[in-house]
């Protein structure tokens, strides 16, 4: 079933208007929020909420390889009157690198997609093992137990371990703990050995969702690279790319919308919540999609 978003007269954007500044507008659709069941600060109940609070009326919940905050995030929904997408954001690798593909309104019953996710899942035990053997022999301790224990959801994350090593005082920020630690020729860096595009793209469709090329802007691929996921994906059976993401600026947006169009992709927006720790995402707050595009939800049915 998919599910109608009113479409917003005031959700597109003059490609010439507001020279400079990034508008940000009232948004009643977010298509890409975490939670706590992957490396959110907010339970599924308390980000529904917040949602609700800030305007949005369809909200997708994408956590990181993993479906199990959905069902307390429709539980939320109903209460507050919200539609909730069933999302997902998965982990790929495409030519050694990752990018993280969306899957929208996908069953979370559906078992080759959480077969798939499962895997994800045991890759990340793994790689967490390996993270704090790295970063014991750099002298930091108790690295697996500290990240675990900000793990409340049934993963483990980099965020678990960037927000340890903030704790302990290894590094100021977030940001800081990723250009220091956790990012490649650094301590604490384990190269993704994720599943294939056309592999998560698979899983998607037989779970009866869309698949969106999450933050396409963030990969730092060269216009051409980009371009070659992006035609790959359409080729495979992908929908859609993130136009308007939290992560995207201005001229991002605009360039992100001209790639939309030039490779037939429908244009999809999502904050990338994560909780109230980063004020600069904030729900029911992103700019408009620029005119040109062709919204992911267009053809989207009411709930009943
Ligand atoms: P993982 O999927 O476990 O490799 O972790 C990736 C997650 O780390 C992303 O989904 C972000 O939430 C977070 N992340 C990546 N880079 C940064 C950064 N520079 N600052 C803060 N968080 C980051
Ligand atoms: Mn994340
Ligand atoms: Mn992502
Ligand atoms: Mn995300």
């Amino acid at each position: 079933m998919r599910l109608i978003v009113p479409y917003p007269g005031n959700f597109t954007m003059q490609g010439s208007a507001d020279a400079g500044r990034m508008q940000l507008m009232n948004c009643y659709v977010d298509l890409h929020s975490h939670s706590s069941a992957s490396d959110g600060s907010l339970s599924p109940q308390q980000l529904v909420t917040q949602a609700a609070r800030a305007g949005v009326k369809t909200l997708a919940l994408t956590d990181h390889d993993t479906l199990s905050g959905l069902a307390q995030a429709q539980l939320a929904a109903q209460q507050v009157g919200m539609q909730l997408v069933n999302g997902v954001e998965i982990s790929v690798s495409w030519n050694k690198r990752t990018v993280h593909i969306v899957g929208l309104n996908v069953d979370p019953a559906n078992e080759m997609l959480q077969k798939g996710l499962q895997g994800l899942r045991d890759f990340r035990e793994w790689r967490a093992q390996e993270i704090a053997r790295r970063l014991q022999k750099k002298g930091i301790e108790g690295a697996l137990e500290g990240a675990s224990a900000y793990a409340t959801g049934d993963l483990i994350s980099r965020t678990h371990f960037a927000r340890f090593l903030v704790e302990k005082a290894y590094a100021k920020s977030m940001r800081d703990v990723f250009r220091h630690y956790l990012v490649v020729n650094k301590p604490g860096h384990v190269a993704g050995d994720w599943t294939t595009l056309e592999e998560c793209v698979s899983w998607v469709k037989a779970a009866g969702g869309q698949a969106v090329v999450a933050h396409p802007a963030r990969y730092r691929l060269t216009r051409s690279k980009l371009l070659r996921l992006l035609r790959e994906f359409h080729e495979m059976g992908g929908a859609a790319m993130e136009v308007v993401s939290g992560s995207h600026s201005r001229d991002e947006i605009f360039t992100m919308a001209r790639h939309a169009a030039d490779c037939s992709l429908l244009a999809s927006a999502g904050s990338d919540y994560h909780g109230p720790e980063n004020p600069w995402v904030k729900l029911g707050k992103l700019p408009p999609l620029p005119e040109n595009c062709t919204p992911i939800w267009h053809d989207w049915a009411l709930a009943a």
